[in-house]
């Protein structure tokens, strides 16, 4: 079990720079002006995969939809799709639906004002509950993820793998004691900030810029490129899938994918797996049922990085006149505006409108 108990003196120096630098220039976001706890879970749930820049509008549009948690668990599932579609990891938003509902049941909507209480709702993780219990509630707790983790291993040089739990777990049990009893939300929050902001990933910390310089271990011996200590992850498998863009009478195929595995529930253009050829893929849709009415066209290649397997696609189109089991023929507007089509598929959706013309007009 890794021990930072011997590292507190050295952690102890940390608050006070840390926190002038945060009040002289932290970010001014929508979930630190306004820091109510609702907003604050979202936030951290959304920034759990995804960049401030990138998740901002995102919170923006949940949150004028869906402004209090009661409303969040009421929503249909469709449109809490559609307010989390391109972000990924559907399961958070999924989570978070269930933890508003058991908070609307148990607590009366509002978020309990407790580390554990918030621990135990679905969806939320030690670092989330640290989070909100200190942001939102003053409490003090420690947030300990990645960003923090590779801070503080460059600071004190550790040589713990970062991508372990019990790593994580005793580096928010030494914070714990070190943590300011009057701000935890705003030291936790500079953490991360120097994080996102100065001590970057990939051996490339903004080390001039960084207010924890006399501090940090790493940059004093010069080996900032040799921490955070990481075991390398597994290789993701590769997946190869052929991906259809069928269009009849101005209409587009989709198709809701199965209730479990990868994607579960979501919407998708239909596809098969294999990387199948032009000839290929007339047999593979005739087997379906599908009869296209003209030539297949090329809709080129993409390729789509999940955790555990990335997608390596070919896309072909056609317009057809058939039905099959399984398939909603859907107008562009209502794939754009209702349904929750994964960014796996970006690559394809870019070229619906052009397609539906294509074969349109050809048909006119
Ligand atoms: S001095 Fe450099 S390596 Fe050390 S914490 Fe600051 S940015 Fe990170």
């Amino acid at each position: 079990m890794p021990d930072f108990q011997k590292d507190l003196e050295a952690l102890n120096r940390i608050p006070a720079p840390l926190l002038r630098w945060y009040d002289a220039g932290a970010r001014v976001l929508p979930w630190r002006s306004d820091p109510q706890p609702y907003y604050v879970w979202l936030s951290e749930i959304m920034l759990q995969q995804t960049r401030v820049e990138a998740a901002t509008p995102y919170f923006e549009r949940f949150i004028a939809e869906l402004p209090s948690i009661a409303d969040l668990a009421a929503a249909p599932e469709e449109q809490l799709l559609k307010l989390w579609e391109g972000l990924g990891y559907y399961n958070r938003v999924r989570n978070l639906q269930k933890a508003a509902q058991v908070v609307t049941d148990r607590y009366g909507g509002q978020l309990p004002a407790d580390f554990e209480a918030l621990l135990a709702l679905p969806g939320i993780g030690r670092y989330s509950a640290g989070a909100i219990a200190s942001i939102a509630f003053g409490l003090p707790v420690p947030a300990v993820d990645g960003n923090v983790l590779r801070v503080l291993s460059r600071v004190l040089e550790s040589p713990e793998d970062i991508g372990r739990e019990e790593t994580k777990k005793a580096m928010g049990a030494a914070l714990e004691q070190v943590l300011p009893r009057t701000r935890p939300g705003d030291f936790n929050q500079a953490l991360m900030e120097l994080g996102a902001m100065v001590c970057l990933p990939n051996g490339a910390p903004r080390c001039g810029a960084c207010p924890l310089q006399d501090q940090c271990l790493a940059y004093r011996s010069g080996t900032t490129g040799s921490y955070p200590r990481k075991a390398p992850k597994k290789a993701r498998r590769m997946q190869e899938r052929t991906v259809f863009l069928l269009v009849r009478d101005g209409l587009v195929a989709v198709q809701k994918r199965p209730a479990s595995g990868l994607l579960r529930g979501l919407w998708e253009l239909p596809g098969t797996d294999g990387f199948l050829s032009q000839d290929e893929a007339r047999s593979y849709l005739a087997g379906q049922g599908l009869f296209p009415t003209g030539p297949l066209r090329d809709a080129g290649k993409a390729k789509h990085i999940f955790t555990h397997v990335e997608w390596r696609m070919r896309g072909w189109a056609a317009p057809v006149q058939s039905e099959a089991p399984g398939l909603t023929f859907a107008t562009p507007d209502r794939i754009f505006d209702e349904l929750c089509l994964p960014s796996a598929f970006r690559a394809y959706t870019g070229q619906i409108k052009a397609f539906v013309k294509e074969f349109t007009d050809a048909d006119s």
